[in-house]
């Protein structure tokens, strides 16, 4: 079971991601993950991708690829995986399809979790942080006892800057212009599966348990 979870910053699919790799018991793995693992234990990919990093520069598409498809040929992705956040652009997706196919293998599913971006940019323009103690709140599912006011702490809860609604649409444009080609690749190669992103967290799950079959 070979998947790749698709969707916009915010529509939940970290969340599923995770909750399918526990269903299943497969590894969720997520291209954050492998840097800080690769570089935490020195490893040669990680060495490389770090010098990126420590320059503020993306990682490139091979390099990226490289480590993502080092960390599948461990004997816990045996029974299959899932990718959360990797890949991002065609050249990744191609780059993954050709390494696979070396082992023999291919991706079974690509599982698009679909929201409206004004959907999102609700979502996101909702939530609140404590300036003091961090904890986080949203307007409208999990709102403060006193407005503007953390119940743990009692300082004051914040809109953060990258949950404003320009910079939330800024970072869903470019989502689309990098991710929309990736979704037509899939469906092209018929693996492609949507589910609706906007309702409840357990509702989606189901609705990916299904695509999946228990
Ligand atoms: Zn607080």
């Amino acid at each position: 079971m070979k998947i790749i979870m698709l969707g916009a910053p915010g529509a939940g699919k970290g969340t599923q991601a995770k909750q399918i790799a526990e269903k299943y018991s497969i590894p969720h793995i997520s291209t954050g993950d492998i840097f800080r693992a690769n570089i935490k234990n020195g490893t040669e990919l990680g060495k490389k991708a770090k010098t990126y990093m420590d320059q503020g520069l993306l990682v490139p598409d091979e390099l990226t690829c490289d480590l993502v498809v080092d960390r599948i040929k461990q004997d816990d992705c045996k029974k299959g995986f899932i990718l959360d956040g990797f890949p991002r652009t065609i050249p990744q997706a191609e780059a993954l399809d050709a390494a696979l196919s070396k082992m023999g293998e291919k991706m079974d599913y690509a599982i698009d979790v679909d929201v409206p971006d004004e959907n999102i940019v609700r979502r996101m323009g909702g939530r609140r942080v404590c300036l003091n103690c961090g904890a986080t709140y949203h307007i409208v599912s999990i709102p403060t006892k006193v407005e503007g006011i953390c119940d743990k702490c009692g300082s004051e809860v914040v809109l953060r800057d990258d949950d404003k609604p320009e910079t939330v649409q800024k970072r869903l444009s470019v989502y689309h212009e990098q991710t929309q080609p990736l979704i037509d690749y899939y469906n092209r190669q018929g693996i492609l599966k949507t589910v609706n992103g906007t309702r409840p967290l357990e509702e989606v799950f189901a609705d990916i348990v299904t695509i999946l079959g228990a």
